[in-house]
């Protein structure tokens, strides 16, 4: 069966250890490789931090959790100080700590697991491409180690030429008010791989700093350079979305696999009664109400508006309430995720008249399933945070995004999906109530919303294409990654 590398012994089984860095936009796809990767025969342990392990089994249940006997999770410390918080921790403080902290407890943990009589020996480890003091570990046993990296390719790219960016004397800056005075205009045509018309304003945020030793920026350096270590890297995307990064990245670093849409190939490779759809991946409890609403409601095809900024996103109570003012006047019907640590400012800060005046049209929810919510038909706009996972389960719902990146290669997804893909239009500068109308109006009833709406219909479609069949790009790297690269030899 496929469960056999020729490096296997008759009856052994293939072991991966899948390591996500511990946020919510990389432990799903993370999860969903690995169900993939259980599919194919291989046991799995997905390891968490302490922290997530905790939010899992509160918001998933314990069996859920522990259920299937080839599927287990385990947990390793994540060097930051214990907390019972139900919220994203600090990115910056997670980067910092996971490089300095965890290769200690994850080599105690391999180590316990090739010492235990319960399962077959670790073969191969997917780690996080941000998660890469596994590489130490996996050296030390000999065993290959994928690293995936849940970015954009084309915001990957970006990760990949910050050093450049340093090396020409352009970051970091030399005064902040660079961010504002047309600085971050210049065009970046040096970069092969890139979109045409790629600004330094696309760039990943974290070089809008004047600070060398920002920590963000300088982790993401370190793990650029370790990425040439890995024994592969995965990306969530396919060739045809992403095609011109991808092959430029394939110039300068081990094998490059486009194994995506992650949602579209479950779909095809994962029966719909497989036991692996249990293992829910939110770290708070879905809300599917929204869900009921739409279907109890026989909401019309492109009828309401999906809002979410995903898990990290936070904003403060005047761009919260320019934002809600905007819904309620387009006169749209929307769900509105609003996760309890969403805001700067004081909780329950939604104004009880906009509560009133869009009741019976508008659902806010603190977390959904927004895969299910992106693929329903009633769904005609996406207001997003242009989070990659939101980037790529909104084309293969084939929903037009109005995007409001806040950090990171959110900015590059955004540039993307409104200047090359199509599906997008930006929300620029101060969020102001009129302009989120307007937008949403556009998108939804508009002339370019109708455009926007037959591109990402494309988009749904190439994607099917790339990831929905046995023969489709995606799939066929998926197979050549597992054989080629983490089945043993
Ligand atoms: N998500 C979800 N329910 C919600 C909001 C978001 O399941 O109510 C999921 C979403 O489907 C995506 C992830 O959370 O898979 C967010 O990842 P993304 O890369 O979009 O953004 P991040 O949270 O990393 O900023």
């Amino acid at each position: 069966g496929s469960s056999y590398g020729a490096g296997l012994e008759k009856g052994q089984k293939a072991h991966a250890v899948c390591v996500p860095f511990p946020a919510q936009g990389h432990i799903n796809p993370m999860l969903q490789f690995a169900k993939l990767l259980h599919r194919h025969g291989f046991r799995i342990t997905f390891v968490l931090t302490h922290f997530n392990y905790r939010r899992l089994v509160r918001a998933q249940g314990e069996d859920a959790v522990n259920g299937l006997p080839d599927f287990r999770f385990e947990s390793i410390a994540d060097g930051l100080p214990n907390s019972d918080n139900d919220a994203t921790q600090d990115i910056s403080l997670l980067c910092d700590a996971t490089t300095k902290k965890c290769l200690a407890p994850f080599r105690r943990l391999l180590a316990d697991l090739n010492n235990s009589s319960l399962g077959p020996a670790v073969t191969c480890i997917v780690a996080d491409g941000g998660m890469s003091f596994t590489l130490d570990a996996a050296s030390e046993l000999s065993i290959p180690n994928v690293l995936f990296w849940t970015s954009s390719a084309s915001g990957y790219l970006a990760f990949q030429h910050y050093h450049h960016l340093l090396e020409r004397g352009i970051i970091p800056l030399k005064d902040m008010s660079d961010v504002t005075n047309g600085f971050l205009d210049t065009e970046v045509d040096w970069i092969p791989g890139f979109m045409k018309g790629m600004r330094l304003k696309d760039f990943p945020s974290w070089i809008r700093t004047t600070d060398r030793e920002e920590v963000v920026l300088n982790y993401l350096i370190y793990e650029m350079k370790r990425a040439a270590m890995g024994s592969a890297i995965i990306f969530n995307t396919f060739d045809d979305l992403e095609e011109p990064a991808l092959n430029a990245l394939r110039r300068f670093l081990p094998p490059v696999y486009a194994v995506g849409p992650f949602s579209i190939l479950s779909h095809h490779l994962l029966p719909s009664d497989s036991p692996l759809n249990t293992i829910g991946t939110s770290l708070w409890k879905e809300d599917d109400s929204c869900l009921k609403w739409l279907d109890d409601h026989n909401m019309k095809p492109h009828s309401v508006v999906y809002v979410s900024f995903g898990s990290i996103t936070v904003m403060t109570d005047d761009q919260l309430i320019e934002f809600a003012w905007g819904l309620a006047n387009s006169g749209y019907k929307f769900i509105w995720v609003i996760r309890p640590d969403q805001f700067q400012g004081e909780a329950n800060i939604i104004p009880a008249e906009f509560v009133e005046e869009t009741k019976g049209r508008g659902m806010m929810v603190s977390w959904t399933a927004q895969r299910k919510l992106l693929a329903h038909p009633a769904i005609g706009a996406f207001l997003s945070h242009c989070g990659w996972n939101s980037t790529i389960e909104g084309l293969c719902g084939g929903v037009p995004m109005i995007c409001w990146p806040f950090f990171s290669e959110q900015l590059t997804n955004c540039r993307y999906a409104c200047a090359e893909w199509g599906v997008g239009v930006e929300l620029a500068g101060d969020v102001k109530r009129a302009a989120v109308e307007a937008l949403i109006r556009e998108v939804m009833a508009g002339e370019k919303g109708r455009e926007m709406r037959r591109r990402a219909a494309e988009w749904k479609e190439r994607a099917v294409k790339a990831a929905g069949g046995p023969h489709g790009g995606s799939t066929v790297n998926f197979n050549r990654v597992v054989n080629e690269v983490l089945l043993p030899r």
